[in-house]
């Protein structure tokens, strides 16, 4: 006898978004579910009417009830279907030419990649995963088997920490899923530069490889320049304007840690010499510099995410406004702002009128040179604009 699905009844009138591809069911657009589905489960979402609307990961501690596996009613989500989820991601990269041995890349961008709450990074010939919803987490083992089939790497890390593990009612999980422990430091080449990458201790799965296209972008504008690199992390951007035409360049961030891993990075580009490293917080180090009358050439601003939910935008475009403000007056006249947000709830064109109102208030003027987004291997589904949080500017200020 086969086992009747568990559903997800929807309200009249909540399977609107759904019928357009939308890959989330919330709460509050459920009437009552049928069965006993748990945390990770695969449920059919129906209409208020009984018509099949999706087949979904449930997730019973989530505002996010449910997020859509499949809209096809015949597709069976098991590991066949995963396989073929994850392969066609993979092949993607690797039409981006992105799977050199020795580079990096996103392998696995969840819900624009068909694996809503799964990342996969990869770093040369080892995997990070971070498992971020209760139904990536409960296909944990298939996962890892299937990405050892289609990639054969030397291993795969599970760094499944953070946020939004807590919003799925998950505890935060680290440790090797499958194949050989990562080395401490895995090098890899990144337009030109090395990055240093430690998967285990570092932040995220080990680096930011949203920022890989835009470091070199930024390094256009480093000619014979002092630089700024603020929130550093292990000194990306600074690496790449140093190894450009750059002539020195400041790092801070407020982890030790980071700029412990900066000292790495930059030693291994053959740069360290022409780096200066400060442990700080940048509000205040950006003021400590203002007041010490110090200019550069170009800056980087490159902030974590201040806005993690709609009611936090006031409060977070007070702060971009804060440290851009502070970031104009340190620029020479005529050198250039790099400027950046990974807030999704802040649209690129807010972003904008944030730079804006902060140019007004310092009494500079900003030109807009180039707009900076997210990296092919981060996709947006074009179903799913939630997708989409990388923006940054390059300004050139006066
Ligand atoms: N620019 C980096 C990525 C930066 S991620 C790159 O290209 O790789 C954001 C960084 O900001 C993290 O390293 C974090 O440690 C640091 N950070 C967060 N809040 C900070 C603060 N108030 N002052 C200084 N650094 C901060």
């Amino acid at each position: 006898m086969t086992r009747l699905a568990p559903k997800l009844w929807l309200k009249p009138g909540r399977e609107k978004s759904l019928r357009r591809r939308h890959p989330w069911v919330f709460s509050g657009a459920i009437e009552r579910v049928e069965g006993t589905p748990g945390a990770g489960d695969t449920v059919d979402v129906v209409s208020a009417s009984g018509d099949f609307l999706a087949r979904a990961a449930y997730s019973p501690a989530s505002q996010i009830r449910a997020r859509v596996w499949t809209f096809v009613p015949t597709e069976v989500v098991d590991a066949a279907f995963l396989r073929r989820r994850l392969q066609r991601a993979v092949e993607s990269r690797r039409r981006l030419g992105m799977l050199d041995e020795q580079s990096a890349c996103r392998l696995v961008f969840s819900e624009s990649d068909g694996v809503p709450g799964l990342i996969v990074d990869r770093y040369s010939n080892h995997l990070v995963c971070q498992f971020l919803a209760a139904g990536a987490d409960a296909w944990r083992d298939t996962i890892a088997s299937v990405l050892m089939e289609i990639c054969a790497p030397r291993g795969i890390y599970e760094r499944s920490e953070g946020g939004s593990r807590h919003k799925e009612g998950l505890s935060s999980r680290r440790g090797l899923l499958a194949g050989e422990e990562p080395p401490g430091q895995i090098e890899v080449l990144a337009g030109g530069a090395r990055l240093v990458v430690d998967v285990v201790n570092g932040q995220k799965t080990g680096a930011y490889l949203d920022q890989q296209r835009n470091r070199k972008r930024v390094a256009a504008y480093a000619h014979d320049a002092e630089v700024l690199d603020a929130f550093a992390y292990t000194g990306g951007f600074a690496i790449a304007c140093l190894r450009s035409t750059a002539r020195s360049a400041t790092l801070i961030d407020s982890s030790a840690e980071a700029l412990a891993l900066a000292e790495r990075e930059t030693a291994a580009n053959g740069v360290a010499d022409r780096c200066a490293f400060v442990v700080a917080n940048v509000f205040d180090e950006l003021r400590t510099l203002r007041q010490g009358g110090r200019q550069f050439d170009l800056v980087v601003l490159d902030p974590p995410k201040f806005v993690h939910s709609a009611d936090q935008v006031n409060a977070g475009s007070r702060g971009y406004k804060d440290i851009n403000m502070l970031a104009m007056q340190l620029v020479r006249s005529g050198g250039a702002l790099a400027t950046f947000s990974c807030s999704g709830h802040v649209d690129a064109l807010l972003f904008q009128k944030i730079i804006a109102g902060a140019a007004l208030d310092v009494g500079r003027t900003a030109q807009i040179l180039e707009r900076l987004s997210q990296p092919a291997d981060h996709p947006v589904a074009t179903e799913f604009p939630e997708a989409e949080y990388l923006k940054g500017l390059i300004l050139r200020v006066h």
